[in-house]
């Protein structure tokens, strides 16, 4: 696309990298922020500089955050002997609205996807077997996608923790197998939270 302006075509080029985002909609997208109030467009470029440069992982449980340990972790009324395992932040956003669980989260960044070049060393599964012998953690609640590389990961995980006397459930399948997690609806997942299983009679299911 030639334009008769080369910064408006960098923009145009920059805003078409995001997911979803076609060149005719970046367009359409660029022509709308020179059009609206530039203080507007300003206060946009502002807030993504601010989240890129400040915004941190949890120390605790690489969940986001603006400080060094999440609101969740910090919380001193949830239940740090309950860890729910997620695969990323969208998880702990859509089990937050629930608000049914009350224990604490760890993201691991991914699931084992050898297909994808994602192996267990690049997800944050080494801090959750140091969570996990420090002896404070009770349960494990797997609580990923029911897919195939969600079974892996959780696979992966329960072999890494054996012989731990943590308990290990899996979250009820009223997920449609194959279905990401972060498009259950709340009441769905709330359920299969409150009415998870034992990981290994899931084992035996498959
Ligand atoms: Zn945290």
């Amino acid at each position: 696309m030639e334009m008769s302006s080369k910064l408006l075509q960098k923009a145009v080029e920059e805003i078409s990298q995001l997911p979803g985002i076609g060149k005719r909609t970046a367009l359409r997208l660029a022509l709308h922020l020179l059009k609206q109030p530039q203080e507007q467009s300003l206060h946009l470029a502002e807030a993504i500089k601010k989240m890129r440069e400040e915004i941190q992982f949890c120390r605790k449980c690489h969940n986001i955050s603006d400080v060094e340990v999440c609101e969740i972790c910090a919380n001193p009324s949830r239940d740090e002997s309950l860890i729910c395992v997620v695969e990323d932040v969208r998880d702990v956003m859509a089990i937050e609205n629930t608000g049914l669980f009350k224990g604490l989260y760890h993201v691991l960044g991914g699931k084992i996807s050898p297909i994808d070049g994602i192996g267990p060393g690049q997800l944050n599964i080494t801090t959750l077997v140091e969570k996990v012998r420090t002896g404070v953690v009770k349960e494990l609640i797997f609580a990923l996608s029911p897919t195939m590389e969600g079974d892996t990961t959780n696979f992966y995980i329960y072999k890494q923790i054996k012989g731990s006397d943590v308990v290990t459930s899996t979250i009820a399948r009223g997920i449609a197998v194959g279905d990401e997690l972060e498009f259950a609806d709340e009441v769905t997942l709330g359920r299969s939270i409150m009415h998870r299983v034992p990981f290994e009679s899931s084992l035996k299911n498959n």
